[in-house]
């Protein structure tokens, strides 16, 4: 498929796991990568591997918490290629997992930073371009954490909820101008993620899974394809589940 042909995308977090295979598909699909991420080691070989695909890639090494850091990358990346076509709000971290009131307050604003201002942070900066040309796609990596409130997850749960309230939000400010805004809600995916919260609680919520089993980067990045696609054009605020069924709803 090469149905993304002409577009840029910018992928934030993508130096590994989910954020890498969507930027991996949506190369596959025709699409110009720009990778955005705090990692600036691993993110070469992401780099050589989408320029196999025949498209250009920009690696920014961005804070996506830092607002200067964030609207000089989208300055950038704008003197490049001319547009944005494509926005996947990715970056993300879990935090410690611990009961409310044993969470450091440090710890909590961290994890609300990355994952909720910096969701923020980057559609303030890519939306004035989508205005412009009177298109664009954008997806934001929630969790079903945000729809459910996992034990000990607060601070993370709390932040993907805002993420979910945020882009319905956002949906609604840009319906007008072919700009779609949607979020994926997924339960655990096979990442390093997974490794970071522990066996216990990954146990815990693995046995929340109707499946039984972890999904794939993969099966995430074939949700966000038809989502950044020209294909998704009544859609807009939406949350798509990815849960292998612990969401009905
Ligand atoms: P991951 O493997 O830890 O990758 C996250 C990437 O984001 C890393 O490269 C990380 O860089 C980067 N990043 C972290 N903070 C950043 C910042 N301030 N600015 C720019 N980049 C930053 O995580 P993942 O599992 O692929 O998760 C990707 C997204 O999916 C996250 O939003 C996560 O909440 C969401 N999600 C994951 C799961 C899951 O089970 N894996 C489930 C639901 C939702 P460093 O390595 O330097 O930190």
């Amino acid at each position: 498929m090469d149905d993304l042909l002409g577009k840029i995308s910018i992928i934030t977090g993508g130096a590994m796991g989910i954020g890498k295979e969507i930027a991996l598909r949506l190369a596959r699909d025709g699409s110009d990568i720009v990778i955005v991420d705090i990692e600036g080691e691993l993110t070469g070989k992401v780099l050589n591997e989408i320029q196999l695909t025949g498209r250009k890639s920009l690696f920014y090494e961005v804070d996506v918490t830092r607002w200067d850091r964030v609207k000089a990358m989208v300055h950038e990346v704008l003197k490049s290629f001319n547009k944005v076509d494509i926005l996947v709000n990715n970056a993300g971290i879990v935090g410690p997992v611990a009961p409310v009131w044993e969470y450091r307050v440090e710890d909590w604003d961290r994890v609300m930073e990355i994952n909720m201002k910096g969701t923020f942070l980057c559609c303030k900066a890519v939306i004035p371009s989508m205005l412009k040309q009177k298109n664009g796609r954008i997806v934001n990596i929630a969790s079903i954490s945000g729809k459910e409130g996992n034990p000990r997850m607060g601070a993370y749960s709390s932040s993907k909820a805002a993420v979910i309230a945020f882009t319905k939000a956002l949906a609604k400010e840009v319906a007008q101008q072919n700009i779609m805004v949607n979020c994926i809600a997924p339960a655990l995916i096979e990442t390093r993620m997974l490794e970071i919260m522990g066996k216990e609680q990954r146990e815990f919520l693995l046995s929340k899974i109707p499946m039984g089993r972890f999904g794939t980067p993969a099966e995430v990045s074939a949700l966000v394809k038809f989502l950044v696609s020209d294909e998704c054009s009544f859609s807009t605020g939406q949350c798509y589940d990815l849960s292998g069924g612990r969401a009905v709803y």
